[in-house]
C-alpha cells in the first residue's frame, strides 16, 4: 500500500493493520494518545515562542513550567534543588552532562570514571574525552557479570572530576547500583561530579535523585512514550555545566535555541501519566517478564538476563539462529523484536561479552522488551513463533 500525502510524497504503510506484537519497547515506544493530543494542543493553540514577552509566549512558557514540574516530582526534586533543562533527547542529555563537567571541571583534575556498558552517547564521550588527555577508567562487569558499588568506588579519586553511569542497561536490564556506589563517592569524594543516564530506568523503576545522589541525570522522551527529539536533564544546584552550543541564551544558556513547547508539553504529559501508575505498571511488567522467561525457556531458548533485572527488558539468545535471522523470520509474523540493541544497528555491541554472555550465544541474542500494553497471549504468539523459528531455520541451516 503507497499512499500519498497531501504534499504528493510517497510513503509507504508498513503497519497499515495495528494488530502487530510490539516487543521493542527499550528501543523506542509508542506515543500515548493524551501525548499527541497534548502535542497538537501546543503547536496549534499554544504557537507563542516561550520566550515573547506577550500573552502566547507566556502561556508557552507556562507549558514549559507544567513539563518541568511533573519530571522534577517523578525525580523527587524541587526547583530549589536544581533546574530542568531540555535537550533533543538523551543523545545530547548525555553529551552535555560529560562534556559540560569535563570542560568546567577537568581543568586540572584530569581522571574520569565510567563503565564498559554503557550506551554508545556515553561511550563515545569518554573515548573523546581520551584523545583530549583525559584519563578514562572504565569498570567492567566482574566474573559473575555484576558491576560492585565497591567497584565503582574504587575507580575514583582525588583526581577525579566526573562519574558516569547508567541505572539500567539497555540490552539486558540489569540494573547497577548506582545509588550505593554514588553517595559513598560523595562522601569521600564531595568535589567528584556524578552522572546518571537513567534513560531505561525513568518511568519504570522508581528513581529518586537524592537516592542515586547523582548531581546530574538524563532522560528520554521517546523511551516513555512521548515523542522522538525530546529528553531532559536534571542539574542540580551549583553544578555548573559548559554549554554544547551557544547561541540566544535559552535555559539558562545551557541549551541555547527556541524551546519546541509541543514536544516538551507532551513530555510532560507522559511523566504525568505513567507516574501515576507506576507501581501497576512495574507488577504488570514483573509478571509478563515472568511468563516470558517460562515459556521461552520451555522451548529451549536461553535466559539471558538476571533474576534482578529491570522487568521491562528481558535478553534471551534462540542457540544456533543468528540474531538477525529470528528476527526477520518474526518480523514477518508481525513479531517486532531486537537484536542486541536498536542503537548497535550493523554493528556488534560487546556489551553482553562484558556481561560474560557465553561466546556461542553471542550471535544469537534477541532482546525483547515491553510495556503496559504487552499481554500473555502476545507472550503466547511470541513462543509459538520463536518455536517456529527454530524448527524451519534449523532445517534451512542444514
Ligand atoms: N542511553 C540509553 C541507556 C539508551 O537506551 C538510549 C536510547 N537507545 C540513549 C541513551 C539515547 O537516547 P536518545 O535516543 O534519546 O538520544
Amino acid at each position: 500500500m503507497t499512499p500519498c500525502n497531501n504534499l504528493g510524497v510517497r510513503f509507504v504503510l508498513h503497519m497499515s493493520d495495528n494488530r502487530c506484537i510490539y516487543l521493542d519497547n527499550a528501543a523506542t515506544t509508542k506515543v500515548m494518545d493524551e501525548v499527541s493530543e497534548a502535542a497538537v494542543y501546543a503547536m496549534t493553540e499554544v504557537y507563542g515562542n516561550p520566550s515573547s514577552l506577550h500573552r502566547l509566549g507566556i502561556d508557552a512558557e507556562r507549558l514549559i513550567a507544567y513539563s518541568k514540574k511533573q519530571i522534577m516530582s517523578a525525580l523527587g526534586v524541587t526547583s530549589e534543588q536544581g533546574e530542568i533543562i531540555f535537550t533533543s533527547g538523551a543523545t545530547e542529555g548525555n553529551n552535555t552532562a560529560i562534556f559540560g563537567i569535563a570542560e568546567t571541571y577537568g581543568k586540572r583534575r584530569k581522571r574520569v570514571v565510567t563503565t564498559t556498558v554503557e550506551h554508545p552517547s556515553v561511550e563515545k564521550a569518554f573515548d573523546r574525552l581520551e584523545e583530549k588527555g583525559f584519563e578514562v577508567v572504565r569498570v567492567s562487569p566482574d566474573e559473575n557479570g555484576e558491576i560492585t558499588a565497591e567497584s565503582l568506588f574504587e575507580a575514583v579519586n582525588e583526581n577525579t572530576c566526573l562519574i558516569s553511569a547508567m541505572l539500567v542497561n539497555n540490552e539486558n536490564g540489569y540494573v547497577l547500583p548506582i545509588g550505593e556506589a554514588f553517595q559513598r563517592i560523595k562522601k569521600r569524594y564531595p568535589d567528584c561530579f556524578t552522572h546518571c543516564d537513567c534513560v531505561q530506568g525513568f518511568e519504570k523503576i522508581p528513581i529518586s535523585q537524592k537516592k542515586l545522589s547523582a548531581d546530574v541525570i538524563t532522560v528520554s522522551g521517546h523511551k516513555i512514550h512521548a515523542p522522538k527529539g525530546i529528553g531532559a536533564m536534571f542539574i542540580r544546584k551549583g553544578v555548573r555545566l559548559s554549554p554544547l552550543m551557544v547561541g540566544g541564551g535559552q535555559q539558562k544558556g545551557i541549551r541555547s535555541g527556541t524551546e519546541p513547547v509541543p514536544l516538551i508539553y507532551a513530555f510532560g504529559k507522559a511523566v504525568e501519566i505513567l507516574n501515576a501508575n507506576l507501581a501497576e505498571r512495574y507488577n504488570h511488567a514483573t509478571e509478563i517478564n515472568n511468563y516470558a522467561r517460562e515459556k521461552l525457556s520451555g522451548i529451549g531458548a536461553v535466559i539471558l538476563s538476571g533474576v534482578s533485572a529491570s522487568p521491562y527488558v528481558l535478553s534471551i539468545a534462540v542457540p544456533n539462529i543468528k540474531s538477525e535471522t529470528m528476527l526477520h523470520f518474526l518480523e514477518e509474523k508481525n513479531i517486532f523484536v531486537s537484536s542486541g540493541s536498536a542503537c548497535s544497528k550493523g554493528k556488534t555491541s560487546d556489551v553482553p561479552t562484558e556481561f560474560r554472555v557465553p561466546e556461542k550465544y553471542l550471535d544469537s541474542i534477541i532482546r525483547l522488551s515491553f510495556s503496559y500494553e504487552t499481554s500473555e497471549n502476545d507472550i503466547d504468539t511470541l513462543a509459538e513463533a520463536v518455536s517456529d523459528g527454530m524448527k524451519n531455520l534449523a532445517k534451512i541451516r542444514k
